[in-house]
Parts: structure tokens; sequence; C-alpha cells
């Protein structure tokens, strides 16, 4: 099948983007092209807690206090998106490792939420009244070049007293590292937050990391804040750019390129070692070693994956 079969077929847009498709893209274009072109991705119980926890958070935030009626909605939010996600990967929960499932056992899901508003008490008064009930999990498109869209999602977004907005996302994880809180200083996707706020909204902004750190027996809630300067957005915006720059070379040399051509002259594997075994080791190292040609395998799915096209304008993946 010719590429651009594929993509008008699967109905892919590779020059529509959001900031976790264009990080895929600066970490490693093949990474990239697996993930975006292919489809290819695997059950994941990490994102599937961490999707259910969205919605958990989505009502603790619109609610007036952290009582047991919010608590017992936010339990039925959670249970709901969690049966959704396990249902679309299709597969049981023996196919997750047990040290996994056990930390982040959607059974303890109310104990989480206890200590987290436990930890959190004094948000009914400081930040529940001041949540903007109309910027709960909003989605859209913000211009970043005159002919160019990226697509974004915000969690939530609070009108703290003080002349500025304050964009909350919530990150979820099982280790509080060190460096834990620097991290979403480099962050493309909320650096994006405040580009957004500013030329959609006008609004200054100041991000606030809303953390839950699940454990055995500690669990932690933390939270920081993130700020940015109007030169750092500037380094930003033109970063950006330049990445976008860069995927349109590949998009173009992906149009050339032919199934039966040794190797794929595009979306180049450019991690090299360390990259590729970080975080536990790149899903995609089997067929990354195994296809210099990627294009004569666009049939296929490899033992172990399921296919789940990313669409940035929806607010969820499709499956195929
Ligand atoms: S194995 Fe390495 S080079 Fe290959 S897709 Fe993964 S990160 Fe990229």
């Amino acid at each position: 099948m010719v590429i651009q079969d594929w993509l008008a077929e699967k109905k892919i847009n590779l020059l529509s983007f959001d900031s976790s498709t264009l990080a895929d893209y600066a970490n490693c274009p093949r990474y990239h092209f697996f993930r975006t072109v292919m489809g290819f991705t695997k059950p994941n119980w990490h994102l599937m807690f961490g999707a259910a926890w969205h919605w958990a958070m989505k009502v603790m935030l619109k609610s007036n206090r952290y009582d047991a009626s919010t608590l017992t909605q936010a339990v039925t939010a959670f249970t709901t998106k969690f049966t959704e996600e396990l249902g679309a990967a299709n597969v049981g929960w023996d196919y997750f490792p047990e040290r996994v499932t056990k930390i982040k056992d959607p059974g303890r899901v109310l104990d989480f939420l206890v200590e987290y508003a436990e930890e959190h008490k004094t948000d009914q008064d400081l930040l529940l009244p001041y949540i903007n009930h109309n910027m709960l999990e909003v989605h859209g498109s913000v211009p970043i070049a005159n002919d160019k869209l990226m697509y974004y999602r915000l969690d939530a977004v609070a009108e703290l007293p003080g002349d500025c907005a304050t964009v909350i996302d919530h990150k979820t994880g099982t280790q509080l590292s060190s460096n834990w809180a620097e991290q979403w200083e480099h962050s493309l996707q909320i650096t994006l937050y405040f580009y957004v706020m500013q030329s959609m909204f006008h609004r200054w902004a100041k991000a606030l990391i809303n953390g839950a750190i699940f454990r055995t027996n500690d669990s932690t809630y933390p939270r920081c804040v993130v700020t940015k300067s109007i030169e750092q957005l500037e380094l930003w915006l033109s970063s950006v750019n330049h990445l976008v720059k860069q995927l349109e070379v590949d998009v173009a040399m992906l149009n050339e390129a032919k199934e039966s051509d040794l190797v794929m002259h595009c979306f180049y594997p450019t991690q090299s070692g360390s990259g590729c075994s970080s975080y536990g080791g790149c899903r995609y190292n089997d067929i990354c070693l195994a296809w210099t040609n990627p294009l004569q395998h666009l049939n296929e799915i490899p033992s172990g994956y399921i296919v789940r096209f990313w669409d940035p304008r929806a607010t969820e993946e499709r499956i195929a």
C-alpha cells in the first residue's frame, strides 16, 4: 500500500499535532512514526489509571467541599472511566504486572481520594471557590504561526485573587524523584498552557501542578507552581516552530518514500542507546530493530501491540 493511501484511509494528518505528539517527535522521529502513522501502542495501566484519576479530579475541583458525597461521586467517575479504558485495551488484569496493579489499585481509589482531601483540606477555602467551571477539561487549538495550529487540553483553570490565571494540571506517578518539581519547568506541554492563556484568553498565567504519587503505604499529593517570563515564552514559540519545520521536512520525504526502499529515509531513529532504554525501554524497540523500512509492514500488527490512532482534534484516542 502506498503511504498516501494509508494516511488518507486512516485519516492521519501529520501536520495536526498537540504537545504530546510534538514532544514524541522531538525525542525520536521514528517513535513518533510508529505511534502516529502506524497507530501502535500497548495497553498501559499507568495511562488508564491516570485518565480515570483525571475524571475523579474533575469532580473534586467542581465541588464546594471534599465531603462524603463528593468523594462518592469522584469514585464513581473514576470507576466509569477506568472500566471504559480497560474495555478498550481488550486485555484482562493479568496482562499487567502485579507490582503495578497492586499499587495503582482501582479498589484503593477511595483511600487515595480521602488522603488527597486531607492533604489539601485548605482547598475548600483557598482553591475550590475560584475554579472556573467553564474551563474544566476544555480543549481546542491555538495558532503558533500564520498557517499552523497546535491542539491543547486544559485540566482546569482557577481565577485566584491576583492578576493572573492559574492553570491546573494533574500528574500521576509512583515515584517522587528529587527533580519532580523541576521537570515541569522544561515541559513543552506546560508552557503551551501559558501560551494558550495569553493568545486565546489574553491572560497571563501560572501553572499549578497537582501531583498524585501512589505508593503501597505512603502515597503523597505534591504540588508545585511553574511560572514563565515573556522571554521564555518567546523561546518556547521559536523552538516549537523550529520543530514543526523539521516535521514538515520529514512529511515531505515520507511522500517520496516507497515500500520497495531498503530503508525508510525519513522519521529517522535518532535516539541512540540511552534514549531507547530509558524508563524501562522504548515500547517500539523490537520493531525498530527489525523493520528498517516500516512501510513494508503497514498492515501488520506485531504481537503485544494494539492499534489506536491519536487524533489531537478529538478528546480521546480512536480505535482502528
Ligand atoms: S527504540 Fe530508540 S530509536 Fe527506536 S523508536 Fe524507540 S527510542 Fe526511537
